[in-house]
């Protein structure tokens, strides 16, 4: 069938994107679900730090790509060997498939599946095919996913369903943000009410941390070189928020502080702020060259623990439905993450958007986009 999608071109390509236009969004042929995949027709797709950094180059994957990978939408076809789902089921996407096979699957979230990471690189679907094409030439599948296009298919095992009450940007915010901050939460630093987290990193993901810890009845502390990011955090629950150097000044600690940030400042920060006897963890992603500085006699002389969290520890079959009940409960109020609501022709500029610090998330939304 023809779909409409964004398509990253080349990598690196200098800012501003409005104007150099990474993203291509164009006409695509997309395949028939096989076997155990499904056609999605996506309703919101989410635009995640992730993104930028494929088109930044932070993040190095073979182009042509389709971008997106926090997305949800409505399952119109199915694959022969699918059982589980049918037509019509809302669907959250997932970034990492689970072959549930390998020894990632059996590690409880822990590990991430090798199978998947192994045809996210390559950018294929876990079944190893590519199922876009433009012209005759293959486009490649952005972690499994591809969603910002009207359509996708994608492998049974990259999508959980969600009950249909679960709207489609609560449905498409869970997939990623939520499940990679509130999953370090909800999986790792498991507060108890009345306990404080420090949060380093206020973008969609470290505010998915700070709500999902005032869900569980945690106090917390957000922390933000960005000062605009402060008072969006204190609207969210955060009872105070500090710049970096403010909180060193004040000497703010806490027993667990989780760093969503994905940089070695954000990370040394988290470290500092982190009191003797604690834990940090760390869910950013920083380049891959990046190095921090830790000294390893304060590990060992005040008993501290850093942990790495890859997807926030999380399971998404088992976590997503945990989420969505905390939403439903009106304990997680997953939509005061969306700081905008764009259409897929914005794209290159939303990436600017998100470079200057300037979005949480921004959502595009496909209603009416055409296709067909
Ligand atoms: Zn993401
Ligand atoms: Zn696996």
């Amino acid at each position: 069938m023809k779909i409409r999608g964004a398509v990253l071109e080349e990598i690196g390509r200098a800012p501003k994107y409005a104007d150099s236009t990474p993203l291509t969004i164009c006409d695509l042929e997309l395949d028939e679900p096989a076997g155990d995949e499904i056609l999605v027709r996506i309703e919101c797709a989410g635009i995640c730090h992730s993104d930028l950094s494929v088109v930044n180059g932070d993040r190095v994957r073979p182009v042509p790509m389709l971008l997106g990978h926090e997305a949800a939408g409505i399952v119109e076809q199915a694959g022969d060997s699918v059982t589980d789902l049918v037509p019509g089921d809302r669907v959250v996407m997932t970034f990492l498939p689970r072959c549930g096979q390998c020894r990632g699957c059996r590690s409880n979230g822990l590990l991430p599946c090798s199978e998947g990471t192994a045809s996210n690189t390559k950018g294929t679907l876990l079944s190893g095919q590519v199922r876009l094409h433009r012209g005759g030439e293959d486009v490649l599948h952005h972690l499994g996913v591809s969603g910002f296009a009207t359509h996708a298919v994608v492998d049974k095992r990259s999508v959980v369903k969600v009950p249909a009450d679960v709207p489609p940007e609560v449905a498409a915010l869970l997939g990623c943000a939520v499940l990679t901050g509130g999953g370090a939460v909800l999986n790792l630093a498991r507060p108890e009410p009345g306990d404080t987290l420090v949060v380093v990193g206020l973008g969609g993901v470290g505010m998915a941390a700070l709500l999902t810890a005032r869900a569980l009845g945690a106090e917390v502390i957000g922390i933000d070189a960005n000062e605009e990011k402060l008072g969006q955090a204190r609207s969210l629950g955060a009872s105070a928020a500090y710049t970096p150097a403010a909180a060193a000044e004040l000497g703010i600690t806490a027993p667990t502080v989780v760093e969503a940030a994905g940089n070695t400042r954000a990370f040394e920060t988290a470290v500092a702020l982190t009191e003797p006897g604690g834990t940090t963890i760390t869910v950013g992603l920083p380049a891959p060259d990046a190095m921090a500085q830790v000294s390893p006699l304060m590990l060992v002389a005040e008993a501290r623990t850093i942990i790495g969290s890859y997807l926030g520890s999380a399971v998404p079959a088992r976590d997503v439905p945990v989420f969505a009940d905390l939403w439903r409960q009106g304990r997680l109020p997953v939509e005061k993450l969306v700081s905008a609501r764009i259409r897929l022709e914005d794209i290159n500029a939303a990436m600017d958007d998100l470079a200057g610090g300037r979005a949480l998330r921004q959502i595009i939304h496909f209603e009416g986009e055409a296709s067909g």
